[in-house]
């Protein structure tokens, strides 16, 4: 096993900087491509998860191949060996380091190994001691780092998906002070779980829409907000298309918690488009969670219901007995 010398050292938090913004500055050279900045988010979240500063390519390619289904152009799924690969020859490798067989690591940097020499060689990747040693001494550093990938590759309606899909948690918890006494870390597992729980489908609407078996444009809401107070529970969460999620987060709609039926508020008028329009689904049961262990908790139904809804309701029609 051979670690691939780096020439020029990231000393500080300003030369590591940069080297992210170089990495900004190729890409723009040549056409889009996300896939280096989702594998540098991964790698952040990594980091934040306090999991090794080195990962086999067979460690990181499952997540990296669905970040890639899921934010990257078409056939960019096939292609984890890329990022992995080339990052490791920007600025020298002072910002990824590469461990391998010789063999693999003395190619020319354009002989990209394809996925299978990197599984069989047992190839590593991860960010160099430098970088690493800024990032977990700093958790600001990370958060401001993953700040500024994700604006300068992604458009801002797809960062939170993107946040919660890689497990990065980029609200502070005061660490400055103490780390982690308190902190209230967000589990990456949270959409996954809502999502499945209802089926992959919005509860509102039905809305369930793949792009190949992964879903689009649904997210994972919380009742209770997360930034209160509300835990990373399927009970404190709802799968809601994403539209459905902004009008939730807004106050425009809820759920009560008597029938679970959706609610909403007489400041929402629904222009000329009638029963057609949002209001259709006013007075209907939300579509419940597949095990009624998952619906949710009617402590963080009543939170949204004071603190999120705008009140006052619209009528609900009687429930038939
Ligand atoms: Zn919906």
């Amino acid at each position: 096993m051979k670690a691939r010398a780096s020439a020029s050292p990231i000393r500080d938090e300003r030369t590591m900087l940069d080297a992210f913004e170089g990495i900004r500055r190729a890409q723009f050279n040549g056409r889009y491509a996300p896939h280096k900045p989702l594998l540098l988010l991964l790698a952040l979240s990594r980091v934040q998860r306090a999991a090794p500063r080195m990962a086999r390519f067979t460690e990181i390619e499952p997540e990296l191949r669905t970040l890639l289904i899921e934010f990257g152009p078409s056939h960019s799924a096939s292609k984890g060996n890329f990022p992995f690969w080339h990052l490791g020859t920007d600025h020298q490798g002072a910002l990824w380091q590469l461990e391998g067989p010789p063999a693999v690591l003395e190619r020319p940097a354009g002989a990209t190994p394809n996925l299978g020499e990197l599984r069989a060689h047992d190839v590593r990747g991860g960010f160099s001691r430098e970088v690493y040693g800024l990032l977990t001494r700093n958790p600001t550093l990370l958060r401001d780092v993953a700040g500024r990938v994700l604006r300068a590759f992604f458009p801002a309606s797809i960062h939170d998906d993107i946040i919660a899909a890689v497990g990065l948690d980029l609200e502070a918890h005061g660490e400055a002070a103490t780390p982690d006494a308190g902190a209230r870390r967000r589990d990456p597992g949270f959409r996954e779980k809502v999502l499945r729980a209802y089926e992959l489908r919005c509860c509102v609407c039905g809305f369930d829409l793949r792009i190949g078996s992964l879903p689009a444009g649904l997210e994972a809401a919380h009742i209770q907000w997360h930034h209160v107070g509300g835990p990373d529970v399927v009970p404190n969460g709802l799968a809601l298309c994403s539209l459905h999620h902004k009008l939730f987060d807004l106050g425009v709609f809820t759920i009560e918690e008597t029938e679970r039926r959706v609610v909403f508020s007489q400041h929402a008028i629904d222009g000329a488009r009638g029963l057609a329009g949002e209001l259709r689904h006013h007075g209907q049961p939300m579509l419940p969670p597949q095990d009624p262990a998952y619906a949710p908790d009617r402590r963080f139904l009543a939170w949204n219901w004071s603190n999120v809804f705008k009140r006052p309701e619209r009528r609900l029609a009687v429930a038939s007995p």
